[in-house]
């Protein structure tokens, strides 16, 4: 069999170069780190964890990173292996003493007879000897590959940033507030005039909700993330330190709306846009932030239709780098203008330890299943892995595509619908099992 070549050996790519040395099929793993380093990076081994030694909760019955870890140990997996082995005491979430975590990691790989390690950085399009490819460089990925994939795809197809709203689950949005409609009821392709949801603000309200995100505490940026801010970025409260009335003119615009409780326009709007094409995920329109998650939780809460909001995810805004993946990618992860090239981690757009090893394990799974002249099958999108790759590879919202953790919000709805609330995770949970079970065995 010819060699699968990884490129990056972080946490996507040491769980890929596992899983297929595995499965017998060889691979070559080319990780810079050793030559080259990274801004966020501290030492040459592979996997590091370069900020918190969390892989959060560890709960699956009630958390869907914690239902991802269930699935990941279920499919042999080593960055899991390695968590278990590195366990330190962090109640039900799973932390890890880093050291330990990634020495296993490493010495696991260098010592597995189907893995060579080169220690170079890549940097252009894989060459064309290298018929199997899986791309897993991550958020800091050298910028000379960056850019050559960029020349490949298109300037629109590959973001040096995230800049990430919060996003909402659905069913915690009050609707008897919140109203359906456009801006200026204008037509979306199917002449659908009620795209976006609406939280109107009155005087009064604006102005406490503009001072609580002045005062509210903010993530400084790091040094190296401290470029100035491009159009469409802009941190929602930078946007109010430059005037109070001026997220009124931005995205908390009140125009071409009416209030449809008062007849009105209202003197401020959050506007809210679904966010995946199941329809469970919202996400608010343009406020990007740097304020601390807590902080973010107390002041959106504020606003009126979302007092009791519950968050998917909360925002950001960070040096990333990551692909349009759901135009860009086929539902096994390879690339339509060039399939030998598979990407995994963090640049197709997931966020998070876990989710980027998750990404990684099963890239390395359709690739050996290609390997084999089989089908390359993808995890059904009812299980953790596969709500996660279905969210990727086509659920969200192209056009506004941005980095996202694993949560039931990606999960699709089910069918019938619990009869109450109580029992949502727990059968969103026995259908996972069931459906991962039914997978694994075919
Ligand atoms: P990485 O683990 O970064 O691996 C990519 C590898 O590719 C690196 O080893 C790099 O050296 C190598 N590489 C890059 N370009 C090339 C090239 N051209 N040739 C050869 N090798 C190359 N997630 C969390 O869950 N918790 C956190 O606390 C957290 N903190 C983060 C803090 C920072 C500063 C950043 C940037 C990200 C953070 N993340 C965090 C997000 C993310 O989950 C991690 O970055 C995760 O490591 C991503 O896994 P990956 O395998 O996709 O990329």
């Amino acid at each position: 069999t010819n060699p699968v070549h990884i490129i990056g050996g972080g946490l996507a790519g040491s769980e890929a170069a596992w899983q297929l040395a595995e499965a017998g099929v060889p691979v070559i793993l080319h990780e810079m780190r050793g030559v080259h380093r990274t801004d966020a990076h501290h030492t040459d081994q592979l996997a590091e964890l370069v900020c918190s030694n969390s892989f959060r909760s560890d709960d699956p019955d009630n958390n869907a990173v914690g239902l991802l870890h269930a699935e990941m140990r279920a499919l042999g997996s080593l960055v899991m292996a390695a968590a278990d082995k590195a366990r330190v005491p962090a109640g039900s979430a799973l932390a890890v003493d880093r050291d330990i975590f990634a020495t296993h990691v490493t010495t696991t790989l260098e010592s597995h007879p189907h893995v060579t390690i080169v220690r170079e950085m890549v940097e252009g399009l894989p060459p064309a000897e290298w018929d199997k490819v899986i791309i897993a460089t991550g958020p800091l990925t050298a910028t000379p590959l960056a850019e050559a994939i960029q020349a490949l795809t298109g300037q629109e197809s590959l973001a040096f940033f995230d800049a990430i709203a919060p996003v909402i689950h659905h069913e915690s949005i009050d609707l008897d507030i919140a109203w359906a409609q456009s801006r200026w009821d204008r037509e979306n392709q199917d002449g659908g005039t009620t795209d976006y949801l609406n939280c109107p603000m009155d005087r009064d309200q604006y102005n406490a909700f503009i001072d609580a995100m002045l005062a509210a505490e903010k993530t400084s940026f790091k040094e190296w993330e401290g470029t100035p801010y491009f159009d469409g970025c802009m941190p929602i409260e930078v946007m109010a330190e430059r005037g109070r009335n001026t997220p009124r003119f931005g995205p908390m615009k009140p125009v071409g709306l009416t209030n449809p409780a008062t007849g009105r326009r209202a003197f401020g709007v959050v506007q809210l846009r679904q966010d995946n094409a199941l329809g469970t995920l919202w996400n608010m329109v343009g406020f990007q932030t740097k304020m601390k998650h807590a902080e973010q939780v107390r002041v959106f809460r504020m606003i009126p239709g979302l007092e009791n909001a519950q968050f998917a995810r909360l925002g950001g805004l960070h040096r990333n780098t990551f692909i349009k993946s759901p135009v860009l990618l086929d539902a096994t992860l390879r690339l339509h203008a060039d399939p030998r090239i598979r990407f995994a981690g963090q640049i197709t757009g997931c966020e998070g330890y876990v989710e980027s090893a998750a990404i990684g394990l099963v890239a390395a799974r359709f690739a050996i299943a290609e390997a084999r002249g089989q089908a390359a099958v993808p995890p059904p999108a009812t299980t953790a892995m596969g709500a996660l790759l279905a969210h990727i590879t086509g659920g969200a919202d192209a056009k506004h595509f941005q980095p996202m953790n694993v949560n039931f919000g990606l999960f699709p709805p089910l069918v019938p619908p619990p009869l109450s609330k109580d029992q949502r995770k727990p059968q969103l949970v026995a259908r996972a099992r069931a459906d991962l079970a039914g997978w694994m065995a075919a």
